[in-house]
């Protein structure tokens, strides 16, 4: 048998149908709560309603704030949501060569630069930024002014961290929740950093990296992180990779509308379910916040013949006593 010519197996893969990767990419600093269950919820209904494969990626690079421990409970608590994905989970700080192979190649490519500015110097946000941080612009201070890190790092006896060259103008992002969106990255943040000093990846380039490297087709995450998607897109654009689709969910807010955080320990997953909640009970409340109600108990795999991503109604919501009442005296048998 001869082998196919090249033009039929182009031809054969236009015919395969664009696979949907979804993902659920927990950062293991704390444990999961009613927010996160909400967020992943959605991802992972939006990417099996399209017959898409799920993956779930530890995003454990925020230094010691990240813990084993916390990475089994995130697993723990996505199962117990009825949760699954394909594949072992990866493992972000098992992936420090291909993030420092793309630093580099942007460096050679002069799409980035080392910069020696101290934290003394500038404010900077090195973890994942959330809404409301107030970061300044960077003023582009190290732009032009070293032809390499070693440069940079001889001429200031300091360890330099890169930033990215970020064009002018503004970035669209048609949000499939959020509604369509414009960052001036530039005008508002300047160039950002793609590692830190000393070369740990920062977020904004990690979770670029990780993404097309693992196929991903489509981002759904917290609304947190839609100022971070511009960033993104910017990275994908100077490394040559296709971008995702976007989709931002509203957060969910405590009682006095703040944000929920990761040691708002009554709301966390893993109380819920000391306390004997059903997570049916939570399913049903994330998708009635979908604007899906449901009179009966609901598992996540019930509703995803109901989802379309595009279809949901979304908005802040707020996560109370009451609620936790409705949901804690709502036993599993
Ligand atoms: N790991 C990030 C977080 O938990 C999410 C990053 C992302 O989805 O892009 O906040």
């Amino acid at each position: 048998m001869t082998a196919p010519s090249l033009d039929l197996v182009a031809n054969t893969a236009q015919l395969e149908p664009a696979r949907v990767v979804g993902r659920l990419a927990p950062s293991p600093t704390g444990l999961l709560h009613l927010g996160h269950a909400r967020t992943f919820l959605c991802a992972w209904w939006s990417a099996r309603s399209q017959g898409g494969r799920v993956l779930l990626r530890l995003e454990d690079l925020d230094g010691p704030r990240a813990a084993v421990r916390f990475s089994d409970a995130a697993q723990h608590d996505l199962e117990w949501l009825g949760l699954d994905w394909d594949g072992a989970p990866s493992v972000q700080s098992e992936h420090l060569a291909r993030f420092a192979e793309a630093v580099d190649s942007l460096l050679a490519a002069g799409k980035a630069y080392a910069c020696v500015c101290t934290r003394g110097d500038l404010r900077t946000a090195q973890n994942a930024p959330h809404a409301g941080d107030n970061e300044p612009r960077y003023p582009g201070t190290c732009r032009g002014r070293f032809a390499s890190l070693a440069e940079a790092e001889r001429a200031s006896g300091r360890a330099p961290g890169v930033r990215l060259v970020v064009p002018r103008g503004p970035v669209r992002i048609d949000d499939t929740l959020a509604g369509p969106q414009s960052f001036d990255v530039a005008a508002e943040v300047g160039d950002f950093l793609i590692a830190r000093r000393g070369g740990a990846p920062a977020y904004q380039l990690a979770v670029v990296v990780d993404d097309a490297e693992e196929g991903v087709t489509e981002v759904v995450r917290g609304a947190d992180l839609l100022p971070s998607a511009a960033r993104q897109w910017h990275v994908q654009t100077a490394l040559g990779l296709p971008h995702p689709s976007y989709g931002h969910v509203a957060l969910v807010t405590d009682e006095h509308g703040e944000r929920l955080a990761k040691h708002a320990d009554a709301l966390s997953l893993a109380e819920l379910r000391a306390r004997g909640a059903d997570p049916r009970a939570i399913v049903r409340w994330a998708a009635a916040s979908f604007g899906l109600p449901s009179e009966e108990l609901v598992t996540a795999r019930e509703l995803v013949p109901h989802l379309r991503l595009s279809a949901l109604e979304d908005g802040p919501v707020r996560a109370d006593r009451s609620l936790i009442a409705r949901l804690t005296a709502t036993p599993s048998r």
